[in-house]
């Protein structure tokens, strides 16, 4: 039988319950275990792809064309895994599969509730991976005391209770906030927050204090005692230069034999600290300092863009520098005075004309200028417009996403795209197979022809312009099929690199993406000169 933590937040969102989860994660996967993580968010909508990124951040996909909450980017990274459409569950996708269930007659004349209903479909979804993996890590999306978390808590409730107590374990993850004018830290929201729980039914094995001062033993007994969790049980998680050092501020404070211990696993004797060391090492004395910009549209809120603000940093580490990424807003006049201070420019993807204009501008000074560039999605599409204008002097060229009734339409729809009527799960999405050609920046970044990269769009480079283009010096060097155009360069030009597809979404702590690797090798190489 499989072992189940359940990770549920308190007090306030955002308080990282993904980054401890993976986090607990990577130590038990250190300690020789196979583990997997599922994701519920409490919001109606089906998946969060037709969100504004303001509200919700990046829109993470997974290999088989999901769209899914940005966690699932975390979980990916820490755990070394692939997620599929079922790691990532909201309430929309259930409460939908719920009342296609009752449209067909599924529930035998029954009236179709909350309890058991709602509550089953979730508790399936637990158990989606069925044995495969010795433990899940279920996170429960929002905040406890929400009105839509509750059938997700309920479902955990009726969960353990037809479960063996050895095989589930539950963490609650809440903040201990600090008074700076008492020079005091408080532990009364996270009092009613388990109290909220216990109400529930649901009452912790351990609590993980987020907090931005050291929580003490006394401050630890009191909430213990106030929140029936034993002390050792209260962990402090502070701050942290980088997200994974976490593991080893978990493993110093035993929260991996904590878990073991309940749960019964039976785990080697040894367990290997070669990981915190690697982690550390590139950490500490950096040998280049890189300042790289992104100009997109969504630059206030910077979860808008985790996977590419996490695979900078990862590939960073892997070139022992230390990277400042700065938000550029593409909207702003004061966009060029920012981007003549940096190094690199990345131009990420996005949808709608806002900001184009600006994003333009970028590439144009980034391709002038022989200032490293990486073009993802959109930004590819934004580069292909900007040489046709400039370069090959095509008037007003433009994606028709923007011009329906350009002259010269470079970036036109997909063809199976064009009488998509939803809006929600129909874009061109997950991983597809691209074929490098040789002699490129592409293969020279890969060193392999065939990749699989993921995707999320709907506009393509239009394929009658290819030839005039290449003839200028922007030429595709890799194509899906034989004809779908997923990776342009120009050549005249150090770095110069657009991408249909996201790279970001295939970072691993210890395995940095090509593409980023590349990119940042060329700051630093150009540097030196
Ligand atoms: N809006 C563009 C398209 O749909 C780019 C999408 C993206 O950047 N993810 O093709």
């Amino acid at each position: 039988m499989p072992k189940y933590i359940f990770i549920t937040g308190g007090v306030v969102s955002s308080l990282g319950k993904g980054i401890s989860g993976a986090s607990i994660g990577k130590l038990l996967q250190l300690h020789g275990l196979t583990v997997n993580m599922i994701k519920f968010d409490p919001y109606i909508n089906v998946d969060p792809g037709t969100m504004n990124p303001y509200q919700h951040g990046e829109i993470f996909v997974t290999r088989d064309g999901a769209e899914a909450d940005l966690d699932l980017g975390t979980y990916e990274r820490f755990l070394n895994i692939y997620t599929t459409k079922d790691n990532t569950n909201t309430a929309g996708d259930i409460y939908k599969t719920v009342i296609c269930k009752e449209r067909k007659g599924c529930y035998n004349g029954n009236t179709v509730q909350i309890i058991p209903h709602v509550t089953n479909e979730i508790k399936k979804r637990f158990i989606a991976f069925h044995k495969q993996y010795n433990v899940y890590i279920i996170e429960i999306g929002g905040t406890v005391g929400d009105i839509e978390s509750l059938p997700f808590l309920e479902a955990v409730r009726q969960f353990r209770i037809e479960h063996n107590q050895n095989d589930i374990y539950h963490i609650h993850v809440t903040l201990v906030p600090y008074i700076s004018s008492s020079a005091e830290l408080k532990t009364k929201p996270t009092q009613h927050s388990v109290n909220k729980l216990r109400e529930i039914g649901i009452s912790p094995d351990m609590i993980i204090c987020r907090s931005e001062h050291h929580i003490d033993n006394l401050l630890k007994k009191k909430i213990s005692l106030f929140c029936n969790v034993h002390e050792s049980a209260v962990i402090e998680a502070l701050n942290v230069s980088s997200i994974y050092l976490l593991p080893e501020q978990f493993y110093l404070q035993k929260v991996d034999m904590l878990i073991i211990n309940k749960l019964n696993i039976k785990i080697a004797k040894t367990f290997n600290t070669r990981w915190f060391k690697k982690i550390k090492i590139n950490q500490k004395y950096p040998k280049n300092n890189i300042k790289i910009a992104i100009v997109g549209k969504y630059t206030g809120l910077k979860d808008a863009y985790k996977s590419i603000d996490e695979s900078l940093k990862i590939a960073a580490v892997t070139l022992q520098s230390s990277i400042n990424i700065i938000y550029c807003n593409a909207e702003q006049e004061d966009l060029m005075n920012k981007l003549i201070y940096c190094d690199g420019i990345i131009v990420p993807g996005g949808f709608g004309h806002r900001g184009i204009s600006g994003k333009l501008q970028a590439i144009s000074y980034a391709r002038k200028n022989n200032i490293p560039f990486l073009g993802i999605c959109l930004g590819m599409q934004c580069c292909i417009i900007e040489f046709a204008r400039n370069v090959v002097n095509l008037y007003n060229a433009n994606s028709t996403e923007f011009d329906t009734t350009t002259n010269y339409p470079v970036v036109q729809i997909i063809n199976e795209q064009k009488n998509v009527q939803y809006k929600g799960g129909t874009m061109r999405l997950g991983s597809y197979k691209a074929k490098i050609k040789k002699n490129t920046l592409a293969y020279s970044l890969y060193k392999t022809e065939t990749i699989i990269e993921r995707h999320r769009h709907r506009y393509e480079m239009n394929p009658k312009f290819i030839n005039t283009l290449e003839k200028h010096g922007l030429i595709v060097s890799a194509y899906h099929n034989n004809v779908l155009p997923e990776i342009i360069e120009v050549i005249k030009h150090p770095f110069f690199i657009g991408v249909q597809f996201h790279p970001e979404f295939d970072s691993r702590i210890t395995k940095a993406h090509p593409i980023f690797v590349g990119l940042l090798s060329s700051i630093i190489q150009r540097k030196k000169q």
